[in-house]
């Protein structure tokens, strides 16, 4: 999504003043990934009369109106989630591991969060992910993240790793960083259970320590060539 004046990802701006190394770079999505995300949705669509259709990757079109079965629309889906960051008891409990692969892998790598949301939410967000141990500038995007990966690829010389839940997000990457590194993760187990692998993948996992050792041997491979 542009911003209609500059026609530009608000994205951009945010990754052009981020001081980067150019070596290797991992680029980490927030919600389902370090943070749980669909648990505390689902608990707060049970308050609001809500329920998941199936275990099926995509909100819109999966969210019912439970005592009606019908499908919730997408105005309504966009109400929720908007609800869900704006709510001051929000709770999302941390992905175990996450905290500590990723504190360790930023020995040798830089990190970055790339979260889809709008812009209001990002000082919040970078609060609380450092008050679970994840320290790192989060950077908000509207739409699809290969445009927003792409402009920072270009000033990286090393590997990029680059993880998401969303097979659309996946897709995108992957589609416009060739070299990328894509890592399909969803912490829910439901959800990953019945996950489709997304074409391109280089894993797919739930687990941190998992994806901490792959990531971890193409750090290590990287630095073997260099
Ligand atoms: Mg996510």
């Amino acid at each position: 999504m542009s911003d209609a004046t500059t026609g530009l990802n608000p994205a951009f701006a945010q990754i052009d003043s981020l001081q980067l190394n150019g070596g290797p770079l991992i680029i980490c999505d927030v919600d389902e990934v370090v943070l749980h995300f669909i648990e505390p949705l689902e608990k707060r669509m049970a308050r609001l009369g809500m329920e998941f259709i199936d275990t099926r990757y995509r909100l819109t079109g999966n969210i019912r109106h439970a005592a009606t079965q019908d499908l919730a629309s997408y105005e309504e889906v966009y109400d929720l989630l908007h609800g869900f960051f704006d709510d001051p008891d929000l709770h999302q409990e941390p992905v175990p591991g996450a905290s500590r692969a990723l504190a360790e892998l930023s020995r040798t790598a830089q990190v970055i969060m790339l979260t889809n949301m709008p812009a209001r939410f990002q000082k919040d967000r970078e609060r609380v992910l450092a008050s679970h141990g994840v320290p790192y500038p989060v950077i908000v995007n509207e739409g699809a993240k290969g445009p927003a990966v792409s402009r920072l690829a270009e000033r990286i010389d090393g590997p990029i790793i680059f993880l998401d839940d969303s097979p659309s997000n996946l897709v995108s990457v992957r589609d416009a960083v060739n070299h990328a590194h894509i890592i399909q993760f969803i912490a829910d187990p439901r959800f990953f259970a019945t996950a489709e692998i997304v074409d391109g993948a280089k894993l797919t996992s739930n687990c941190w320590d998992e994806t901490h050792r792959f990531i971890q041997g193409i750090l290590s491979e990287h630095m073997a060539t260099r």
